[in-house]
């Protein structure tokens, strides 16, 4: 697999124009801790165990939010004193980190949701075109399920875009997108791909650069996340 690990350029994009207008169906999490950790995490002086740790928090924070609204069913519940009602999720969770940096989500949502089936969705971004090619895909049954895909930059939107589409072709129509760092043109490009899709964010940038980086971003969250 091919990365992008040259330092990201502040030139303004290629790819999209600049836009301000915001965009329907992304949620930005307002959270004071989501705002304290994207500023950490953003930092080029995070060194490796607090990058690692922050990331995990935000993800946890993110994916609370993402969760809150899933259908539950109700169940018995005995208690070491009566018999009562409870809740249980109404249908299996399938989490789908966009590798690599999606995996360092996915273990994180793992500690919210320990039941979540996990698939993983191999794509790397083309060197000269920056287009997302796949690579690996493998995933448990998606149809009845809540697919929650991961990655902690949305940057172009078009990997993300291209793994819903993979996704659905395989009847998943529950999903949700879920990341820490989104670019306006990434979300507004996966929107008019999949404005049935949600998205769920702790922080949205203005812009991307010419090697479609998000400015200000943090950098390659996957050279970041790994130490490579
Ligand atoms: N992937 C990253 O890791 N960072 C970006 O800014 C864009 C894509």
């Amino acid at each position: 697999m091919s990365t992008l690990s040259s330092k990201p350029s502040t030139k303004p994009s290629r790819f999209f124009p600049k836009v301000s207008t915001p965009v329907a169906k992304c949620h930005v999490i307002d959270h004071a801790l989501a705002r304290t950790g994207i500023a950490t995490l953003r930092s080029k002086t995070t060194e490796l165990e607090e990058f690692r740790r922050t990331l995990s928090q935000l993800a946890v924070l993110v994916g609370i939010e993402a969760l809150r609204d899933l259908e539950t069913r109700t169940v018995t519940v005995e208690t070491p004193l009566a018999v009562t009602e409870g809740a249980a999720l109404a249908r299996p969770v399938v989490i789908l980190p966009i590798l690599r940096a999606g995996l360092g989500m996915s273990d994180a949502l793992l500690t919210i949701v320990p039941g979540a089936r996990i698939g993983h969705v191999g794509l790397y971004r083309d060197e000269k075109t920056f287009e997302p090619k796949s690579y690996y895909f493998k995933s448990p049954d998606l149809s009845d399920a809540e697919v929650f895909l991961v990655d902690p930059m949305l940057a172009t939107g078009q990997s993300a875009a291209d793994a819903v589409d993979k996704v659905k072709s395989l009847g998943a129509s529950r999903l949700r997108m879920l990341a820490l760092i989104g670019s306006q043109p990434g979300v507004q490009h996966f929107h008019l791909c999949h404005p049935d899709v949600p998205i769920f964010l702790a922080a949205l940038d203005p812009a991307l650069n010419d090697r479609a980086y998000i400015v200000p971003g943090l950098g390659d969250a996957g050279d970041r996340f790994f130490g490579t």
